[in-house]
């Protein structure tokens, strides 16, 4: 027995996705069923979409989302039928050595190939990403990889809580751990990046510099928390030397949001000699370098990652959740564009040229 789905499936690199329907298998003993209300375009897609990451093809992308679960395997305890739910592209098994560990967010699971297909196009298999799959009427996840939340939060806002806005205010919040009355400058005002300033004002940051090419950003980069902009296109000289000017000495954090080798460098000479810290959210290509000064690290400043914002999703995602429909972070302005699945190549263009911050698939 199988679950006939609508999806869009990536053929080939660079090609438009394409909307077709496929067979999904039904849910295993630790597996859910999962019809998918929203599911967000993320740049992580895209990177997939343009070979920037590659994985076997072809496959359904997708991994922002939210949904409602429709059937259980029989050893699953924690959702049911009914339940609302916002799928993990980062597992969270709760009992492996990294979940123990309480030293990280990736669950041994994370990035683990799968050992069966779990959707197929004329009974051949196709592949699907983070173990997902969401751009998809309907999706299977492991129980681990599923969070319920409370159903009174509107779908097309709380998908975003399952990447973008997690990422980025948790990068802030639980990774970097701002202090209030900190400096802190984001590289990259995006889908991301604004999640990063929301984070950084919500740690009770006082100095909070948005950086991006593009001065068009400036307004929404002020919506969600910056005190000043910066647009490197406008700076002659070294842009670090500027930063440094700029925060009296050199911000206490600062984080990358672009996945761009040179950018990290950037962040990472911008940030406070003597204590600051520089967090990599954004994901940078496969096999390039950034370069940095050994001394550097002798003196203080450091740098580290962030996958998630360090969240773990079934513990973290309802505490977001309830952020939003507290108020305390803003999402609304942040969904720019609502499409329809069939709109999906179109919603990659707007990513592309910048017009979106975040397109969301309504189901
Ligand atoms: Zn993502
Ligand atoms: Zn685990």
């Amino acid at each position: 027995v199988t679950t006939k789905i609508r999806a869009a499936v990536l053929h080939a690199i660079n090609e438009p996705l394409v909307i077709e329907e496929l067979e999904l298998d039904d849910p295993r003993p630790d597996e859910v069923l999962v019809q998918i209300k929203a599911a967000g375009l993320c740049h992580s897609d895209l990177h997939y979409i343009n070979g920037s990451l590659s994985r076997p093809l072809p496959t359904v992308p997708g991994h922002e989302a939210a949904g409602v679960v429709l059937a259980c395997g029989s050893a699953v305890k924690s959702v049911r039928p009914g339940d609302h739910v916002v799928p993990l592209f980062v597992p969270q098994c709760g009992s492996c050595e990294s979940c123990l560990s309480g030293r990280t967010n990736l669950c041994r699971y994370f990035g683990v190939p799968e050992s069966e297909p779990r959707i197929f196009r004329a009974g051949e298999p196709v592949g699907r990403s983070s173990t997902l799959g969401t751009f998809a009427t309907h999706a299977l996840a492991n129980e681990r990889s599923l969070v319920k939340v409370r159903s009174d939060a509107p779908f097309n806002r709380i998908f975003y809580c399952g990447c973008g806005v997690t990422t980025g205010v948790g990068a802030a919040v639980f990774d970097a751990k701002v202090q209030p009355g900190s400096s802190v400058i984001v590289f990259g005002i995006g889908g991301i990046g604004l999640n990063v300033l929301q984070g950084a004002r919500l740690a009770g940051a006082s100095t909070i510099v948005a950086v991006d090419t593009n001065s068009e950003r400036e307004a929404m980069a002020r919506k969600f928390g910056a005190t000043r902009f910066f647009n490197p296109a406008t700076c002659d000289g070294d842009v670090a030397a500027a930063l440094l000017a700029l925060t009296e000495g050199g911000a206490d954090y600062s984080f990358e949001c672009i996945g761009n080798t040179a950018v990290v460098e950037q962040a990472f000479n911008a940030c406070h000699p003597l204590w600051g810290r520089c967090t990599v959210v954004g994901v940078t290509p496969n096999g390039k370098m950034s370069s940095f000064n050994p001394q550097s690290f002798l003196m203080g400043r450091s740098i580290s990652g962030s996958i998630f914002g360090g969240a773990k999703g079934r513990r973290d995602i309802p505490r977001m959740v309830d952020w939003y429909m507290d108020g305390i972070i803003n999402i609304d302005d942040l969904v720019t564009h609502r499409i329809k699945l069939d709109q999906i190549n179109e919603g990659f263009d707007m990513m592309r040229s910048g017009e979106s911050i975040r397109a969301v698939i309504e189901f």
